[in-house]
């Protein structure tokens, strides 16, 4: 690379001056630095046809994220003689027609497994070795890179977390600091008459009023500021949730309280990780820290750091397995004749289940965009093998929308466990909808919070309102099938139906070696 010449980060994920190597590598020898972010309409553009305010792919929580994020990363670039350029259109060919313009030798980014990124970086990298220009796209978005693993493991991706431990062994960097902050960078050059903004408002982006209305009626504004991006909120974050080292020494995930809303039970750093403000290296070091000077901690998969592996196990199995994302043609999924109910859909989707515990976790999705690890398990569950028998593929669509963590990888991993399509196999072991949230909160707190239409039930009722005699309902002024739903299905019913359904399915998936076709599957329906 010759020095003097012209540089541009192209920032995608990996919003964060920490830990970041291609940024770093963009700033070396270079005379002029052009940081880039480039508003995608697939991903920003308002769609008002769909079932909450937001883009075709994203909800509004999630844009408003992404764009707080934003500004911070541009004060960050500022406070080192730098900016942020926001260019607008379909990426790589922004990409590529401003790398001609400014005559950019040298393109940074960070590298991305998720396929719609990978299509992309094909387009531009294409252009790139053509036209000459130095490429840099370092693996800094997980801990490990997943083609390294699937090359150790033959070529394949380890399908149990514990493998991919015995694969992955000891990041190499793990002992050794990482460069985690730049102190300067080489000013903007000149951007000619390209058509360069800040970063938009929410309103600029063009969701009106109603949208924006639409969303304020079922987020209350002190629950929203729970979420605020950027890296700055990140670190903080991670310097409170650290802080108490005990917490992080004696961290064990599957007991930790799903209902726990007031102060959580996990960190809730997932929306910073998939967005990278915070680096999932920096963030395993300041664990690895911790437990260094305690003398007893928890080890994965339960611990704190096990949760880092368990996202980066995710990434290497998502990345090795093709149409990974679906049931068909996608070797490591169970072949399962999922209803495609829409009714059934919309009520889970839109908390009208008539089970409170459900209702509740649906309505917090909406609301934060976030929720406990465990009651994504309990609605994931609902919907799929315990309750609905609807499509996983159809809630992975739903989280997909609404998380602000919403990930790729890790959420499709997520929806194929809990369906019992991959992983995990056990389908008689089914959240109840009424007994699991109550061994949590047996004044059921957490429903009260997120359904105030049954604050007033006494806690007798709360998990099945429907039970209660119309005396009490009135009282509590929730009338059953007027007020709040009737449950929609019986769930001794609907529970024992699905478990035979998975049964018959999962016998004939051994008997056809997994080479189930629509045939078979419709006659199983
Ligand atoms: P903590 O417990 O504090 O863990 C720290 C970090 O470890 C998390 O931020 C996350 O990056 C990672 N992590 C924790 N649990 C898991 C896990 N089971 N798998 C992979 N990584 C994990 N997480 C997402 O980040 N994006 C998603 O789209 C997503 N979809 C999910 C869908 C379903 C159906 C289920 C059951 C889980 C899903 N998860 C997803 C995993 C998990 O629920 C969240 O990562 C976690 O609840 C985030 O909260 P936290 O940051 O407080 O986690």
């Amino acid at each position: 690379m010759a020095s003097g010449s012209n540089s541009l980060m192209w920032f995608r994920k990996g919003l964060r001056i920490h830990d970041n190597p291609a940024l770093e590598y963009a700033a070396k020898g270079s005379n002029y630095l052009y940081p880039v972010f480039v508003i995608d309409p697939h991903y920003m553009e308002p769609d008002p046809t769909a079932f909450s305010p937001g883009s075709a792919h994203a909800g509004l929580n999630r844009i408003r994220f992404l764009l707080e994020s934003l500004v911070d990363l541009d004060y960050s670039l500022q406070k080192l003689g730098s900016s942020l350029l926001v260019l607008k259109g379909e990426p790589s060919e922004v990409l590529i027609r401003f790398l001609k313009e400014w005559d950019i030798r040298k393109l940074c980014f960070e590298y991305d497994t998720d396929p719609y990124y990978q299509a992309l970086d094909i387009k531009v990298k294409n252009y790139a070795s053509v036209a000459g220009i130095e490429i840099f796209s370092p693996v800094s978005h997980t801990l490990f890179d997943p083609a390294d693993i699937i090359q150790k493991n033959g070529g394949r991706p380890p399908l149990s977390y514990q493998s991919f431990l015995k694969l992955a062994g000891q990041p190499s960097w793990a002992s050794s600091p990482l460069s985690t902050m730049i102190s300067w960078l080489p000013p903007v050059g000149n951007v000619g008459n390209c058509e360069i903004s800040k970063v938009p408002t929410i309103k600029e982006l063009g969701y009106e009023d109603i949208q924006l209305n639409s969303v304020r009626r079922i987020c209350v504004q002190d629950e929203l500021t729970l979420f605020k991006g950027g890296e700055s909120q990140a670190l903080k974050k991670l310097r409170e949730s650290i802080k108490n080292k005990d917490w992080v020494a004696n961290f064990e995930k599957p007991k930790g309280d799903p209902s726990a809303f007031v102060t959580t039970a996990t960190t809730t750093l997932s929306p910073y990780l998939k967005f990278g403000c915070l680096s999932s290296r920096y963030f395993y070091q300041c664990i690895q820290d911790v437990q260094k000077n305690v003398k007893r901690h928890t080890l994965p998969p339960v611990s704190l750091l096990g949760q880092l592996l368990w996202r980066d196990f995710f990434y290497t199995v998502a990345f090795g397995t093709p149409n990974f994302d679906q049931m068909k043609g996608n070797r490591m999924c169970k072949q399962i004749p999922w209803n495609n109910d829409d009714e059934l859909l919309a009520a889970w989707r839109d908390a009208r289940t008539g089970f409170p515990w459900i209702d509740a976790i649906m309505v917090q999705l909406r609301k934060w965009g976030w929720m406990h690890h465990l009651a994504r398990h309990c609605v994931a569950c609902f919907l799929t093998r315990g309750d609905l028998f609807v499509h996983w593929e159809k809630g992975r669509d739903v989280f997909e929308r609404l998380l602000i963590d919403s990930d790729w990888a890790i959420n499709n991993g997520n929806w194929l466990w809990l369906s019992c399509s991959s992983f995990f196999y056990q389908y008689n072991r089914i959240y109840s909808p009424i007994s699991f949230g109550k061994k949590y909160d047996p004044s059921g707190n957490y429903i009260r919070h997120f359904l105030p239409v049954l604050k007033d039930m006494p806690k007798e009722y709360i998990y099945e309102p429907w039970s209660a005699p119309l005396s009490v309902q009135t009282q509590a002024k929730c009338i059953i099938g007027k007020d709040y739903p009737k449950p929609v299905v019986s769930h001794d019913t609907a529970s024992k139906e699905c478990k035979r359904k998975l049964a018959e399915a999962y016998e004939l998936n051994k008997k056809l070696n997994g080479l189930v076709s629509d045939e078979d599957l419709r006659k199983l329906r």
